[in-house]
């Protein structure tokens, strides 16, 4: 199975037809997964064997908005998501302000990035990514803002306006959050600002492991990848039951905690997707319960 991300900022002017148009194209390919659509162009994440998502390359290609997409493709073993969604959205990365994609930064290659890292230039690796993304995977020394959505990246910058005038590259999986983030720095007055070009996955590909930290984390049904497609990177998280080294999330399977934390397989399985014992124990006595009053 292969899967593919990708990302185009393009006018869409009709997006409620361009969905139903494209739902009936993945359904014919067979493709699983979930693509946005807004008037600003589309970002999606789908799987499907190698000829199902060629197939979708060559049809998306062959459609002059979209005839520059690049695709970030990668292995799995099984098919990433449950389901095709095409999904209307007012953005295709929720800003919820007023950016302006003009304003984006220009991009930096990965090799160009590696080259200023290995040389020990100043550069200041800026993270526009979730706190729950980056903590279990970044780039060395990089600013990590604790923010749980992509919203909420505007007064992180806030925050930071001190390195107005400090050469700063921003990153992300991808880089469609890039395009963005970029811009808002520049719009609060950020003077040297790049956007890593094809974000970490690019990253992996071209130039390996190096200056970056455990894996990075993905919204499929991976949960998380090697950035180097050669070799495995150390984790840099361990497991909240055990301490062992894990980089898998998973939500409390009491609902009414529904805690995010990260297990390894095999305390994850014991403690039946429970933060804790302490969960898991209210959860079996609330199970026995309704299997009494049954
Ligand atoms: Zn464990
Ligand atoms: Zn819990």
């Amino acid at each position: 199975m292969r899967n593919l991300l990708f990302y185009k900022y393009v006018e869409i002017a009709d997006p409620e037809r361009f969905r139903e148009e494209h739902l009936t194209l993945l359904r014919q390919l067979n493709l699983k997964g979930k693509v946005l659509v807004a008037h600003e162009g589309i970002n999606g994440c789908i799987t499907g064997t190698e000829a199902e998502t060629e197939a979708y390359k060559q049809a998306l290609w062959a459609d002059e908005r979209f005839a520059d997409v690049e695709f970030k493709e990668g292995l799995t073993n099984e098919h990433g998501f449950r389901k095709t969604i095409v999904r209307v959205k007012s953005e295709i990365v929720a800003s919820r302000t007023t950016v302006t994609l003009q304003n984006k930064a220009p991009y930096i290659s990965p090799a160009e990035l590696k080259a200023a890292l290995d040389n020990n230039e100043e550069v200041i690796l800026l993270d526009a990514r979730n706190n729950y993304e980056s903590r279990i995977g970044k780039f060395n020394n990089a600013l990590t803002p604790d923010i749980t959505v992509f919203r909420e990246f505007s007064s992180y910058v806030e925050s930071i306006e001190h390195l107005k005038d400090k050469p700063i590259v921003t990153y992300c999986t991808g880089g469609i959050r890039c395009e963005k983030a970029s811009a808002v720095l520049k719009e609060h007055g950020f003077t040297n600002v790049r956007q890593l070009h094809g974000g970490i996955i690019k990253y992996g590909e071209h130039v390996g492991a190096a200056h970056w930290e455990g894996t990075c984390f993905v919204f499929d049904t991976r949960g998380s990848i090697h950035i180097d497609p050669a070799q495995q990177s150390e984790l840099i998280t361990k497991c909240a039951h055990c301490n062992l080294p894990a980089d898998a999330y998973y939500n409390c399977a009491l609902v009414n905690c529904d805690a995010r934390f990260i297990a390894c397989e095999q305390c994850a399985t014991q403690l039946e997707q429970h933060c804790s014992k302490q969960c898991r124990n209210i959860h079996g006595k609330r199970a026995a319960l309704r299997a009494r009053t049954v």
